[in-house]
């Protein structure tokens, strides 16, 4: 089966997220492909619980569980910010470093603190996942490899941008221009394969 598992001029996909922005983003990205776009909450279908130990299971488990729930074909996401230096942390813990809050500012102490204040390597990595009834789900993957730095700069990113600087760029991913970090992004690159496999498989 194609993406189109209706005989119509418009497909649907659900996207297997609850978060209105996200949807709205993927949306936005796929407008071109005259693919209709359907929330997992407009669908009814309730949230899973991520008990994936990655960042693809817990992709694939968002997805699969929509694609079942409606019958249709699902994609979502899953990303975060992965330190080798501390054992990949935060990484499928990312959101929840911040806290019920969302205080980043705990997330970059505690790494800070874990890091002992040495330099560090990181990367934000994104891993979509697009499961279609009855077929293999299929993972498409981003990252974007960067360095640490503290204090926190910048104020136009969300979540771990400030402390993140992509390499061969002087400043922090809240530092640059949105449309720049779109363009190179995590989640830009995984969109990238995705929008190609999509193009294969019309
Ligand atoms: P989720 O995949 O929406 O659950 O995102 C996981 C967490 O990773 C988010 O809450 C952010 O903390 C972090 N994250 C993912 N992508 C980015 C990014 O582009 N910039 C900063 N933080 C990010």
């Amino acid at each position: 089966m194609a993406i189109c598992p209706l005989s119509s001029d418009i497909c649907t996909l659900v996207i297997a997220s609850h978060n209105a922005g996200k949807v709205a983003e993927i949306a936005e990205l796929i407008a071109p492909l005259k693919i209709k776009v359907i929330s997992a909450s407009k669908a009814n279908i309730v949230e899973p619980e991520e008990t994936g130990s990655t960042f693809a299971e817990n992709a694939a488990l968002k997805a699969e569980h929509a694609a079942t729930a409606s019958g249709l074909p699902a994609l979502s996401d899953d990303s975060g910010l992965v330190v080798p230096a501390i054992g990949g942390a935060p990484g499928i813990y990312s959101a929840r470093w911040a806290g019920a809050n969302k205080d980043f500012s705990i997330a970059f102490a505690r790494i800070q603190k874990e890091l002992q204040n040495n330099p560090a390597d990181a990367y934000f990595i994104c891993v979509l996942a697009l499961s279609i009834p009855n077929e293999q789900t299929r993972l498409f993957e981003g990252r974007i490899d960067g360095t640490l730095t503290f204090p926190p700069r910048g104020d136009k990113g969300f979540g771990y941008d400030p402390i993140f600087i992509p390499n061969g760029y002087p400043i922090t991913f809240a530092e640059i221009d949105p449309v720049e970090k779109n363009r190179i992004s995590h989640r830009a690159r995984a969109f990238a394969k995705f929008l190609d496999f999509l193009k294969e498989h019309p």
